[in-house]
């Protein structure tokens, strides 16, 4: 017993030696000259929030966009008459009939998490299987603006840039974080509006950054416009907008959503 330890311990001294040895011999670092204070920043001090409870509830400093009860922030994208989908049991199901709904407000940059569900047992392929989206700014009535794919893609095949978590005909996802129907999945996403010049060019694009379940799957990707079906993206200028999500026209059976709060950045 004795003897196997004196041996552990003098392997252990020898090998700390090679180290200290194998250190010295590829440079190690100076010796620090000077005050640490000079690279401490104490001003400005971040302001203090409260956390939601879980990550699905809103921080202190969140605008609450949907909580389970009401429509009363959403209008419809076609007319701003009253949102027209169904809110029960704490979740808003689409209802195609009633088209694509939008915030009243309008905002710039911004997180944004929201919760959505295909529902179990849907039906359909491809991109008529639960078919949705989230549009980072509305820039017009149907389908304008910037999309963030929302599908059920868990076992369906479709396009790689038009499945859930793709920049709608721009960028894949970097993963399929899918659940399965009847899930719950969440989306976080960092929103960076583009701005624009007086004369209406492109001064700086659009950036987003999203979290499917949790999973980093677009990394602050540069938009090349807005969201075409056929053809090139392209920008045109807008200011602050409102947030969209869509009715799909497929017949699969509509989804759901809860949970829908954004952070002003
Ligand atoms: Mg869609």
């Amino acid at each position: 017993m004795y003897r196997s330890s004196f041996k552990l311990l003098t392997l252990l001294t020898v090998s700390a030696a090679a180290i200290g040895v194998g250190a010295q011999q590829r440079g190690a670092p100076p010796a620090q000259q000077g005050n640490p204070a000079d690279t401490e920043v104490w001003e400005p001090i971040p302001k203090i929030i409260t956390p939601g409870a879980s990550d699905s509830a809103p921080p202190s400093d969140a605008i609450v966009l949907f909580d389970g009860r009401n429509l009363d922030q959403w209008v419809s994208t076609q007319d701003k008459s009253p949102a027209g989908w169904t809110v029960a049991d704490g979740v808003v199901t689409v209802k195609k009939s009633a088209g694509n709904i939008e915030t009243k407000r309008t905002f710039t940059n911004f997180q944004l998490h929201l919760e959505w569900r295909v529902p179990a047992g849907t039906t359909g392929s491809g991109q008529a299987r639960g078919n949705s989206g989230v549009f980072l700014a509305s820039t017009g009535e149907g389908d304008g603006g910037y999309e963030l794919q929302i599908l059920d893609s868990f076992e369906n095949k479709t396009y790689v840039n038009g499945q859930a978590g793709s920049v709608y005909k721009q960028y894949i996802p970097l993963v399929n974080a899918m659940r399965k129907p009847g899930e719950w999945q969440t989306y976080d996403i960092i929103w960076t509006a583009p701005v624009f010049n007086a004369d209406g060019s492109l001064k700086s694009p659009a950036y987003l950054t999203a979290f499917h379940n949790g999973a980093l799957i677009q990394n602050h990707v540069e938009l090349k416009g807005q969201t075409r079906y056929i053809g090139k993206p392209e920008y045109t200028k807008h200011g602050p907008a409102p947030i969209k999500l869509q009715a799909h026209g497929d017949p699969s059976p509509p989804i759901s959503f809860r949970n829908i709060w954004l952070r002003e950045l």
